[in-house]
């Protein structure tokens, strides 16, 4: 018997559970996402069936970071040391 799970276990981090919504970027409770879509072998949870099919359309839109070339270029490139 596992007998080392009791009452405390309810006391787990809220963090623990939170998701963040990759389209809208809002944070949502993985217990009561209204949406919830797997996408090469990762789940992620969306705060909103539109949400969900606005990924789906083109998940990698959402799951790679934003590449701000220009913004980079030009915050670096001109750089002077
Ligand atoms: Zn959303």
């Amino acid at each position: 018997m596992h007998g080392a799970r009791a009452v405390g276990d309810r006391g787990r981090l809220e963090e623990d559970v939170m998701a963040i919504d990759p389209v809208c970027k809002m944070i949502v409770d993985e217990r009561s996402a209204p949406a919830v879509s797997q996408y090469k072998g990762k789940t992620y949870y969306f705060c909103a069936p539109g949400c969900k099919a606005a990924f789906e359309e083109d998940p990698e839109r959402f799951v790679t970071p934003k590449k701000r070339k220009g913004l980079f270029a030009r915050l670096f490139g001109n750089r002077k040391s």
